[in-house]
Order: structure tokens, then sequence, then C-alpha cells
């Protein structure tokens, strides 16, 4: 679905993030190895993957990364995570103790908090894994958020269930940190898109931590 002008949400196992005006951008790439979801979103809206520039990966859980090695065949686009993640992303290093199933791909731009990327700011979240990171686009005023937080279903933003926490407290000061960041929309990984109220229904989730 469009949540702004030129900013679409493919709703999946987890969600990702494509952006369409000037160039395309993609944020995450599902649970599926076959990135169907994707594939099927971008036929329906009219591009084809080789319009995709660059896929960033916000994390290495399954449920974001899985899709990466075929979209990365069917588009050739620059691949772009935290420089921490892009490790794992590789498997030039295991992830703890995790199987990671997903195929192997090479990150070609690896990030740095603060470092502006394809008109996106960079912002290392870590706590959900060591290299999350979240993404604010000013042109929007949206943050894509990658699984920094979640969404619940009564609305209000909360932090990610600790099954999933590598580090449960630094995820609740990544959370803090965001607040230093002002947005209207909001995508997340899990839970529902919103297009405006976004950073103070975070500061709100906040001041509960
Ligand atoms: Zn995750």
């Amino acid at each position: 679905m469009e949540l702004l002008k030129g900013v679409h949400v493919i709703e999946s196992m987890a969600n990702s993030a494509l952006l369409t005006e000037d160039r395309l951008i993609l944020v995450d790439t599902t649970d599926d190895a076959q990135a169907t979801d994707v594939l099927a979103y971008l036929k329906k809206t009219g591009f084809k993957p080789t319009d995709i520039a660059s896929i960033l990966i916000s994390h290495v859980h399954p449920d974001h990364v899985a899709g990466l090695a075929a979209l990365k065949d069917a588009s050739d686009a620059e691949v772009a995570a935290h420089q921490i993640e892009a490790e794992f992303i590789s498997k030039r290093k295991p992830y703890f103790d995790w199987d990671l199933a997903h195929a192997p791909v090479e990150v070609d731009v690896p990030l740095e908090d603060g470092d502006r990327y394809q008109e996106l700011t960079v912002i290392h979240t870590p706590g959900h894994t060591p290299g999350s990171i979240a993404l604010l686009d000013e042109a929007h005023d949206l943050l894509i958020a990658g699984d920094s937080m979640r969404v619940l279903d009564d609305g209000l933003i909360a932090p990610m269930d600790d099954t999933y926490n590598i580090d449960p407290a630094q995820h609740r000061d990544s959370l803090r940190k965001l607040t230093g960041f002002s947005f209207e929309a909001l995508i997340v990984g899990h839970g529902a898109a919103m297009a405006s109220g976004a950073s103070n229904r975070l500061k709100d989730a906040v001041a509960k931590l």
C-alpha cells in the first residue's frame, strides 16, 4: 500500500519499505527466499526489479534478509547495511548461536551511524541486533524503523519482544535515542505503518520504559 506519495509498504511476515521518487530504494526483503511478495508488488505498481537502485537491510534477522539474494540477482542493486551487520549478512561472522538460513550476500556499502546514503540518514539502533539501523527520510518526514520498535494492534509503539533482542537494555536506549529525531510517518517491520503522529507516539512509549 502507498502510505505517502512515493512511499510504499509491502506487507509480509516483516514489512518492507519501498521509496519510488527519483530512484527506487527497497528496505528489507521479507522472510521468503524467492521474495515473492516484493516482486509481485513491484509488478503491480509498474516497476521492474532492475529499477531498484539500492537495497538496504535493517538487520540480519531471517524475516528481513531471506529474500536478499534473490532480489540482488534480479536487480543488481547496490546492497547497504550497517558495517557490523554486513559481516552477518555475508556470513563472514556467525551470528551468535543462530543458524541463519539465508543465502549470504556481500554488502556493497557498509554504513555507520550518521551516514547519509541515498538521501537517508542512517541511525544506528543496536540492541535488537548489534548492527540494527533505522533510516530517517527527511523529505517525507518518515522513519523506517526496521525492528528498532514495533507497533501493537492498538497503535501504540513498544520495544520488540525481548526473546529476539540480543541486548534488551541497549534496545531501549536505542528507542530513547530515536526520540531525538522528528518524524511524522513511521514504517516498522512488525505492526501497522502510520502516516502521522509517530514521534509523539514514540515519546509516549519511551516515557513508559
Ligand atoms: Zn528482527
